[in-house]
Parts: C-alpha cells; sequence; structure tokens
C-alpha cells in the first residue's frame, strides 16, 4: 500500500492518543472486534476525503478476489438506492465483514470510524448507545474520561484532506477513469 500523506497520519496519530488514553485502564470499553454496530448503523452512505478514499481503494484492491466481488455488489446496490433516492437507513457500511464483525480494511478505515465513540460534540450526544450505557453505569471508572472534540475534529479532516467527498461522487469519479 502506499504511504498515506504524513499529514493524514500525523492526524490520526493524534486521534489515538486520545483513543489510548480513554482506553487506558478501561478494560470495559466495547470497541473491539466483534462489535459493529457503529459500522450497521451509518446515518448516510461515506462521505470522506479524497485522501480516504484513496487509502480505502487500495486496501479493496489488495484484498481476496471473492471478498472484493462481495464488496463490490454492496457498493452497486447503495448506488442504485442514492440514484433512485431510496437509501435503506441506517446503512450498514459495505466494508464490513457481517459475519465477523469485523472492518475488512481496518488498517485504512476512515478517521470517522477511529474517532466515533472517543470523540463527542459540545452536547456529548455523539456517540454509541453501548458506550453510553457503560458509561452511565460505571461512575467509578468513566467519570474522569477526556472526550476528543468532534466538532474540532471535522474541522481538521477538512483543513488537513480536504473536502469530503459523497459515496456516490466518488465512486462515479472511479468509474469514469
Ligand atoms: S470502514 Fe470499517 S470501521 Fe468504518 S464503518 Fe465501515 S466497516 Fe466499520
Amino acid at each position: 500500500m502506499n504511504e498515506a500523506p504524513q499529514k493524514l497520519l500525523d492526524l490520526e496519530e493524534r486521534i489515538e492518543v486520545r483513543v489510548q488514553d480513554i482506553r487506558a485502564s478501561r478494560d470495559w470499553w466495547p470497541c473491539r472486534r466483534g462489535c459493529d454496530r457503529c459500522c450497521r448503523q451509518l446515518a448516510q452512505p461515506p462521505e470522506l476525503s479524497l485522501q480516504e478514499w484513496a487509502r480505502i481503494d487500495e486496501a479493496v484492491a489488495a484484498l481476496p478476489a471473492p471478498i472484493r466481488a462481495e464488496i463490490e455488489q454492496k457498493i452497486d446496490r447503495l448506488l442504485v438506492q442514492i440514484a433512485e433516492n431510496r437509501v435503506n437507513l441506517p446503512v450498514i457500511c459495505p466494508y464490513l465483514d457481517e459475519n465477523e464483525g469485523a472492518c475488512r480494511i481496518y488498517e485504512a478505515r476512515p478517521i470517522a470510524c477511529r474517532t466515533y465513540g472517543f470523540f463527542v460534540d459540545r452536547d456529548g450526544n455523539d456517540y454509541c448507545q453501548i458506550i453510553e450505557n457503560e458509561v452511565s453505569s460505571r461512575i467509578d471508572t468513566a467519570t474522569d474520561i477526556i472526550w476528543g472534540n468532534a466538532e474540532s475534529i471535522r474541522h481538521e479532516i477538512e483543513r488537513v484532506c480536504g473536502e469530503l467527498i459523497p459515496f456516490d461522487v466518488h465512486y462515479q469519479r472511479t468509474n469514469s477513469l
């Protein structure tokens, strides 16, 4: 895989520091292989920067042919739904291995996936129900969590990686190359 642009890697490293800080000494934290709730409940088809799309395309291209074909089928179905303005919400991410509950492009997953559950909006409501339940039931190890700032990270993604490109626009461009 080509190396991602350094600024993207730097941003991801900063995110990882926050994520590890939150997870440290909280072995109850639910995000792990097999927990795919957020991947099954996307509010819309993915909308990512060009740099993130480029890395995902490379990761998909490196997968075994049968898995690639399965992902392409899911992408095609989603593109039809978008074109016909009848997207089934919530969206199941086409990169999810639905049997294993695992991301098939984990190392190339976008920043939105890396921050989900760890970075919250000012009102504190922009995270997973599983995490919310855990946090509210564990006053001993959850009260001192220093959450990341979701609004500022969204601005940072656009500043570092450029404008966000909707799922269908990306694939139309890719297929017209
Ligand atoms: S890219 Fe991977 S981590 Fe992100 S929603 Fe899709 S399956 Fe989940």
